[in-house]
This record gives C-alpha cells, sequence and structure tokens, in this order.
C-alpha cells in the first residue's frame, strides 16, 4: 500500500515509518519538524520505498500520486513542548485533521488519527474505558492540546459519519521508548537523562500522581492490527502497568546505578492525578496486549541514551 504518515521525523512516526517500510509498503512521511528531527530517519536514506515531504500540515498538501492511507501523527507532543507552542498544536489537529481527511477523501484512502489519553483530562474513572467522556479543563493551558485532540476526534468521527470515510482512532497513553527527544521536557527522558548525568531527578508535585508507560514497539504493533480492523470508534492503546512519578524516578535512578538525588518541584497546572488505561477494547478487538514489561522497555531506553551520551563525549 501507499501510506502517507504526518509526523514521520518524530519519535512515534519514525518508528512505525519503519514498521510499515518493513511490511512492504511505500510511505510518504511529512514532517516541519518543529518538535522532530530528520536524524530519526537518517537510516532510511536509500530505501526506495520512502519518500520525504517537509512540509506544515496545518496547511494543504497537493499530491499527485494515489493513496491507501493517511496517517495523521503529526502534533507536539509533550507538554513544555505544546505549551511553547499553544497555536501551532491547535493548529496542527484542527486544520491540519480537516486537510488530511479531506485528502483522504480526495484520494479514496482510509484515515488514521492519533489521539491521546489527554482528551480523557484529569480523570474521574479509573482507569480509562473509551466510553468515558473525560474531565478536562476547556480553557486551561493543557487545553492547547487536549482541546485540539478532542477536536481532531470529532472532525474525524464526522466524516465517517457524513462521507462515510473509513477511519480509526487511537487514544495513546504515556509512550516511551529510543528516538524521544532528550530534551523534550517528558519525564522518562527527563529521569533518565537526568540520572546518567548524575544530575537530581526533578518530581514534580509530591510525586503521587499516576502514569502508565507503553514501549514504542507495543504501540506500533496495535496501530498496525487496528489498520486492518474496519472500526471506527475510539481505541485505547498503552500499558495497564501504572506507576507513581515518583516510583518511576526510584526506579530509574535503580536502573542507572545513578547517584542522583531527587527533587521536588512544583506540580504544574490541571497535571492529570492518575492515568491508566482499560485495554479491554483493544484485547478483544485486536487481541493485542502490551509485551514490554516497564523494566524491560526502560533498559532498552536507558542504553539508548548511554550511547548517544558516549558519543557525544567522543
Ligand atoms: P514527537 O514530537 O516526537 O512527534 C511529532 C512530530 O510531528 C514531530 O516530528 C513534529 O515535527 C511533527 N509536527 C508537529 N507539527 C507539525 C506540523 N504542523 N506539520 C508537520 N509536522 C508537524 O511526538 P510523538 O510522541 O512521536 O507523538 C506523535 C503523535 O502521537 C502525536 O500526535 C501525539 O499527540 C500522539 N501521542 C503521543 C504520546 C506519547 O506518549 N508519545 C501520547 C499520546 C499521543
Ligand atoms: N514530571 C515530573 N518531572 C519531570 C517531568 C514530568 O515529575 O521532570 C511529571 C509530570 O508533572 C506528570 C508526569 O510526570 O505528572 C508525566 O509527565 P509527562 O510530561 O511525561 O506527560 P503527561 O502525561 O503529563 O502528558
Amino acid at each position: 500500500m501507499r501510506i502517507l504518515l504526518t509526523g514521520a521525523a518524530g519519535f512515534i512516526g519514525s518508528h512505525l515509518t519503519d514498521r510499515l517500510l518493513a511490511a512492504g509498503h511505500a510511505v510518504i512521511g511529512v514532517d516541519n519538524t518543529v518538535t522532530g528531527s530528520r536524524e530519526n530517519l537518517a537510516h532510511l536514506e536509500d530505501q526506495p520505498d520512502f519518500t520525504y515531504l517537509h512540509h506544515d500540515v496545518t496547511y494543504p498538501l497537493d499530491l499527485d500520486e494515489p493513496l491507501d492511507w493517511v496517517l495523521h501523527f503529526a502534533s507536539p507532543a509533550s507538554p513544555p513542548k505544546y505549551l511553547a507552542l499553544p497555536v501551532e498544536t491547535l493548529r496542527v489537529n484542527a486544520e491540519g485533521s480537516y486537510h488530511l481527511l479531506e485528502l483522504a477523501r480526495a484520494k479514496g484512502a482510509q484515515f488514521f488519527l492519533a489521539s491521546t489519553s489527554e482528551v480523557y483530562g484529569d480523570p474521574l474513572v479509573h482507569p480509562q474505558p473509551e466510553s468515558y467522556w473525560g474531565h478536562v479543563n476547556p480553557a486551561g493551558p493543557r487545553s492547547v492540546y487536549d482541546e485540539a485532540k478532542r477536536y481532531a476526534e470529532a472532525m474525524t468521527a464526522a466524516y465517517y459519519r457524513t462521507f462515510g470515510l473509513p477511519i480509526r482512532m487511537i487514544r495513546i497513553f504515556n509512550t516511551y521508548g529510543p528516538r524521544m527527544d532528550a530534551y523534550d521536557g517528558r519525564v522518562v527522558t527527563n529521569f533518565i537523562n537526568q540520572a546518567l548525568a548524575g544530575r537530581p531527578l526533578t518530581v514534580y508535585g509530591e510525586g503521587s500522581q499516576t502514569r502508565s508507560f507503553q514501549y514504542v514497539d507495543d504501540l506500533v504493533t496495535g496501530i498496525v492490527r487496528l489498520m486492518d480492523v474496519p472500526y471506527h470508534g475510539p481505541v485505547n492503546l498503552g500499558n495497564p502497568e501504572e506507576y507513581t512519578v515518583l516510583q518511576l524516578a526510584q526506579l530509574i535512578r535503580e536502573m542507572t546505578a545513578s547517584s542522583s538525588e531527587i527533587v521536588f518541584e512544583p506540580l504544574p497546572q490541571d497535571d492529570p492525578k492518575q492515568r491508566r488505561p482499560d485495554i479491554t477494547l483493544a484485547q478483544e478487538l485486536l487481541g493485542w496486549q502490551p509485551g514490554v514489561p516497564v523494566r524491560e522497555g526502560l533498559a532498552r531506553t536507558i542504553d539508548y541514551f548511554q550511547k548517544r551520551l558516549v558519543c557525544a563525549s567522543s
């Protein structure tokens, strides 16, 4: 198949590109590298089935070639990044989704949206099933991301209802792994890089808030399985292994054999207190569940950042 993937130079997009190419598809990767990096795609330079297009998908994309799929993964995703790019984040999910849905419709292609567990906001239901409508502050700082994704879901669902466009929507829970941006400010990258550098690990608040951490390969497996299943509602993809942020800091400190201290810094506004996916739907629909335990995924991620540190210092 011929697949257009936005956000291809990002963390998840680059792993998804690899998996799609390995399955024999042709991939057109689109990105404007606002939070991603061409380095994530550098290994594909001589791959004839991969084409890179530098483009801001907030604006329409003119393409002559036919497409079987449009996968929309472009969006800043880490809180410090989307807080620094508030209007861009709203627009890539709003106008970007609209233009890409139109592109899919014009090409007779299927459309796949990367949404987020953030649509559940600071959830009052735990764990979160897809049927939960969420608890979101519509005008708070995080709304530039969570309301943007809620709008993108609404727009995608409208194209299904109105035009019969075949769609998929996933709600991704915290995902980590190699090729994350070391400086994007997310918790896993911050803690690993702080621990490796012997700097203090910065726990926000008391560290009692929870997150559930999914290794990127598991996510990519869920994505490609869902492409084969004509289900048009939102599907949670995440690893139900839930940790407090303080537990994660302690685990990473232990796994890196670091003597870094743990320091406590102010909790950002509207930071969700808990988050864990109910993955019953994905299990039933896709026969999918995460296969990489957090310890193992963290070990691979630590190894990746350790090697980068060694390269940078040699
Ligand atoms: P990332 O920042 O590494 O990747 C996003 C990519 O989108 C980057 O390469 C960026 O340059 C590109 N992009 C952003 N705006 C663009 C624009 N206007 N035009 C073209 N390209 C643009 O983040 P990620 O973690 O790989 O996230 C990928 C997708 O998954 C995002 O849609 C994000 O919301 C979603 N998601 C990620 C997580 C997670 O834990 N990583 C969780 C929930 C949802
Ligand atoms: N966090 C933290 N220290 C950091 C970075 C993040 O304690 O250096 C916390 C953050 O406040 C949140 C959790 O870790 O409660 C996950 O943050 P992240 O930015 O990775 O993703 P989120 O799930 O908030 O989108």
